[in-house]
């Protein structure tokens, strides 16, 4: 089994690739949750939503989020009676986010709420949410504290951020199942994501850091040079105190990779690092980087 640490958008490029070439029943995914957010009285959790659609068959691809082909009636409409809905929800989408919300509302962990909606998805591989408790990334703005999504998709990221800042009422803790498919897992592959708002929440669960310290990791850079391949990565770097490259993703991973890939296009040299294309502009390029990070979990 090999267990992959994911955001909503560079990791899931790269599972696309992976349950092509691997047992789907051998892959186990820690998802972020820290940039879920409640609109409209339902859970969005926008990278457990773009994985499950992934691995349903389901996920737009155009945009790495929500179902491909879905409508928005209801956003429509109540946008349309004043609220004040910034995030654009498809219907079928949303179907998802109430379900989920009324299971937490019920008790049901989220992590149980996780796998009920996969089972009635059809999903065959393991996804996980990192933890079960909420934790909420905020960017320190001129407005003040605000959440990660008011920065990035209501303001789209045109705003100045000083500090990033993850706020929760109980620290939050990496669940059994988690921990448990680390356990019996061959290697963890840290993908392409935003080290700041999808990986450093995954490793700042109690317990996660240790459980990843013995195993073979290996991590995919998301930057090319100064920066990202998309998205606010370079901006909450240096929020962070981080140098918005591959050195500074690095850096926030403290030590625990085992391999280091970088893209063969970055210009910034780290003497250990392995070099492949990791530019997943299509199918056959995520497969293709699935396959070169299979090659390097077999050597391990
Ligand atoms: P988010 O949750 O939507 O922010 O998505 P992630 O955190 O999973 O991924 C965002 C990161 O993916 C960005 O920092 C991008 O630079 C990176 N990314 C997107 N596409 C690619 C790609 O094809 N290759 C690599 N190496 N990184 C990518």
């Amino acid at each position: 089994m090999i267990t992959f640490l994911s955001g909503g958008t560079g990791t899931p490029k790269l599972l696309l690739g992976v349950q092509q070439v691997m047992d789907r029943h051998e892959i186990s995914v820690i998802v972020n949750t820290a940039e879920d957010i409640w609109i409209s009285g339902n859970l969005i959790s926008p990278d457990l939503d773009t994985v499950m659609y992934l691995f349903a068959g389901i996920l737009n691809t155009e945009t790495w989020w929500g179902i491909r082909n879905d409508s928005y009636t209801t956003h429509e409409e109540i946008t349309r009676l004043g609220s004040d809905e910034f995030i654009t929800i498809g219907d079928r989408d949303r179907a998802v986010h109430i379900a989920r919300g009324e299971m937490l509302r019920k008790g049901v962990r989220l992590t149980n709420a996780t796998k009920n909606l996969c089972d009635r998805f059809g999903v065959r591989e393991t996804v996980l949410p990192m933890t079960d408790s909420e934790v909420t990334t905020q960017v320190k703005t001129d407005l003040g504290l605000i959440h990660f999504q008011e920065y990035w998709v209501r303001a789209k990221g045109k705003m100045m951020i000083e500090q990033v800042v993850r706020t929760y009422h109980e620290p939050p803790v990496a669940t059994e199942e988690v921990l448990a498919v680390i356990e019996a897992s061959d290697a963890v592959v840290i993908g392409p994501s935003n080290p700041i708002t999808s990986i450093s929440p995954i490793l700042a669960c109690e317990g996660m850091k240790s459980a990843i310290r013995d195993k073979y990791v290996i991590a995919v850079s998301p930057f090319i040079g100064t920066t990202p391949i998309s998205g606010p990565a370079g901006a909450l770097m240096q929020a962070a105190g981080f140098e918005p490259s591959s050195v500074g993703t690095f850096n926030c991973y403290e030590g625990i990779t085992d391999i280091f890939i970088q893209d063969i296009r970055d210009p910034i040299e780290m003497s250990s690092s392995v070099r492949l294309d990791t530019m997943m502009t299509d199918e056959k390029k995520s497969v293709a980087l699935a396959l070169e990070v299979l090659r390097l979990v077999r050597k391990c």
